[in-house]
């Protein structure tokens, strides 16, 4: 009696270990039977590789023809995978849509063309009912023991490989590097304190003039974003911005900022400062969230500005898009009365056709085309036709980064309204807005 209990015990412990190991769709090890093995590998002293495999966009094919058809795929990469592996290889399915392959091969050269035969394999199509789908990966690999001496801290530069491989644009390798290691930490990091940032008021809003060329007068301001982290100092947008972004903390901070950027408006209208347009940039993810109309009503509301005061900044690719929603989302943003302008223009590719449809007021000529008009030739002549597209659509153009006065002159002597740049003044901070305008005003009687 006692055998058979303990045979039988064996047997339900075996059972219960290949489920919690196994992936029951694919059968191949799953994430927790995949480390097991690289565990024995590392304590068995085995040099080699770590590939992870993340496949690419498999929401699409779930979006366009069913999860049915998603699984169906995964299963057929499982099994060009398990037929691809040598016997000395291990694979595993070590998440929704990512595979593992350890390899005992540890030089470079060749773990490099297996990675191009694995990529090679995957990508090749796969009937779904009577659709051919090409679904692509992103492999990222490192190698153990140089990166790594446990499953879970080789998983994680693995992946972090393979995030660098998408980043770069997909359906491709990368090797894992320390640096990489280093942004994604800096990164994390980013991220977690960014989550506190608008309580602990650390954010701020820089304001930057744009001038009319023809009177030489203030005629608004672009509010700019400025993170003072308690440690690492003043953060630049270019490096926050996309983290917020990734993350969506871009949504609170959004709205954030479109409230502080009418409050101070409307102050400044309040105390006799003066009466400006402040524009305000908006993120892809707040153009896309749904509830953006609400948001600005709501800022509008709260500080009781004027709609016309207040300008949303949208950038090009943006626009482009999805433009036929864009349209709708704009269309109802200016029944609010804001004021709408397209940002860094030049830089996607604007159709004609949709740019007409576009119920926008103002064309922002991207800094880029302004610091090169007297170097490059193609520059200035992309700055002429941007102008005159404009004038012809009736919207305004204003240009960004003017630095010199010869770039203004050119801008003048082609027709374009405004200038906003290093030329007038950089980006400052509200408390300094009072006094730099009272000085504009100065300087512009002086001149006439
Ligand atoms: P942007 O919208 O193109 O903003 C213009 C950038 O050019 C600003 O950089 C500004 O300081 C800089 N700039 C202005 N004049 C000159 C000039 O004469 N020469 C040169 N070289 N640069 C000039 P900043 O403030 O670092 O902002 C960078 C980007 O961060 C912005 O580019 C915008 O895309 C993003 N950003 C800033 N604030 C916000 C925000 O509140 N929300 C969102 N979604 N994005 C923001
Ligand atoms: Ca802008
Ligand atoms: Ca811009």
């Amino acid at each position: 009696v006692l055998m058979s209990d303990l045979s039988e015990r064996k047997a339900t412990e075996a059972r219960i270990e290949s489920l919690s190991s196994v992936d029951q769709m694919t059968s191949l090890p799953n994430r927790y039977g995949f480390a097991k093995t690289l565990s024995t590998w590392l304590r068995d002293g085995t040099r080699g590789a770590l590939l992870v495999l993340d496949m690419d966009q498999l929401a699409r094919v779930n979006d366009a023809f069913g999860h049915d058809a998603g699984d169906y795929l995964l299963l057929q990469v499982s099994q060009r995978l398990r037929a691809l592996a040598l016997n000395n290889e291990a694979v595993g399915r070590i998440g929704g849509d990512q595979f593992g392959l350890m390899t005992p091969i540890a030089e470079p050269g060749l773990i490099e063309s297996r990675a191009r035969e694995i990529l090679e394999k995957v990508a090749e199509p796969v009937s779904v009912g009577q659709a051919d789908v090409v679904a692509t990966a992103s492999l990222g690999i490192c190698l153990f023991p140089e990166d790594g001496t446990d499953p879970v801290t080789l998983l994680r530069n693995a992946d972090a490989a393979m995030h660098q491989a998408k980043n770069d644009g997909m359906s491709q390798f990368r090797f894992f590097s320390r640096t990489m290691n280093q942004h994604l930490a800096e990164r994390l990091r980013l991220e977690s304190d960014l989550r506190w940032a608008i309580q602990r008021q650390e954010l701020d809003l820089y304001f930057q003039p744009q001038v009319e060329i023809s009177s030489g007068g203030i005629i608004g301001f672009e509010s700019l974003l400025r993170w003072r982290h308690p440690e690492l100092g003043m953060i630049s947008p270019i490096r926050f911005i996309p983290v917020a972004e990734e993350s969506r903390l871009i949504l609170p901070i959004g709205a954030w900022v479109l409230e502080q950027a009418c409050r101070t408006n409307k102050a400044w209208q309040d105390q006799g400062v003066g009466n400006w347009v402040v524009a305000v940039n908006l993120s892809a993810i707040q153009f896309h969230d749904g509830k953006l109309v609400g948001t600005v009503e709501q800022a509008l509301k709260m500080s009781g500005l004027a709609p016309c005061w207040l300008e949303l900044e949208i950038t090009e690719s943006v626009l482009m898009t999805d433009p036929e929603r864009v349209v709708e989302v704009l269309d109802e943003l200016k029944s609010l009365g804001v004021k709408l302008s397209i940002d860094d223009f030049g830089t996607g590719y604007s159709s004609l056709a949709y740019l007409k449809r576009f119920p926008i007021d103002k064309i922002k000529i991207d800094r880029s085309f302004v610091s090169d008009i007297h170097r490059d030739p193609n520059d200035a002549a992309i700055v002429r036709m941007v102008i005159g597209m404009a004038e012809e659509l009736g919207h305004r153009v204003i240009a960004e980064g003017v630095e010199t006065q010869e770039q203004a002159d050119f801008l003048r002597n082609n027709r374009c309204d405004e200038i906003q740049g290093y030329l007038y003044s950089p980006p400052l901070p509200e408390a300094a807005i009072a006094s730099y305008v009272a000085g504009h005003g100065e300087k512009i009687r002086e001149q006439h």
